[in-house]
């Protein structure tokens, strides 16, 4: 593999390890030239998932366009570059379960929404408000609580077995 810093095609493996189930493998890597670490994928080529924009048009789905709008969200942030891209595994091994070869666009933005709530409110909020154009801060708002309440029955209902809490419910 050639190093992203130097160019040299001459490197070694430090690490292997199976992600997303074992449906990629990640590997660490040192160049032999410069030292430079860098890490690689290796998957499984699907016959290319593509996704459904939201005026029809179809796109390829792209690892690196996604892993780059979250990476962006969590810019200067306690957030380290492994946390970025176990988020996106997640964020793909999720879409691979719901989808078969076409993806909606809104389906992807809004899993990276909800993983970066339960991680960090200000990359949750800088991804949404690139993501979805709100209209008003009150807008923005409600949709913040409706997340953080559905996040918070999910892992209530993952913790605890018994029987749905029907007072939670929203009244209309
Ligand atoms: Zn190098």
């Amino acid at each position: 593999m050639k190093c992203p810093s130097c160019s040299e095609d001459d490197d070694k493996v430090l690490e292997s390890r199976a992600v997303r189930g074992g449906a990629a493998i990640r590997r660490r890597r040192v160049c032999n030239r410069c030292a430079h670490r860098f890490t690689t994928y290796e998957e499984i080529l699907r016959d290319s998932m593509m996704v459904v924009k939201r005026d029809g048009r179809l796109e390829e789905f792209s690892r690196a366009k996604l892993e780059n709008g979250i990476q962006r969200s969590c810019l200067k942030l306690p957030i380290s570059r492994q946390k970025v891209g176990a988020i996106v595994d997640s964020i793909i091994e999720e879409l691979e379960r719901r989808y078969e070869l076409e993806i909606p666009a809104q389906a992807i933005g809004d899993l990276a929404m909800e993983r970066l709530l339960s991680l960090d409110e200000v990359a949750y909020v800088r991804y949404a408000s690139i993501y979805r154009h709100f209209k008003s801060l009150e807008e923005f708002v409600r949709e913040a609580q409706t997340l953080r309440k559905a996040s918070a029955a999910a892992a209530a209902s993952s913790e605890k077995t018994a029987a749905t809490d029907e007072a939670d419910a929203p009244k209309p």
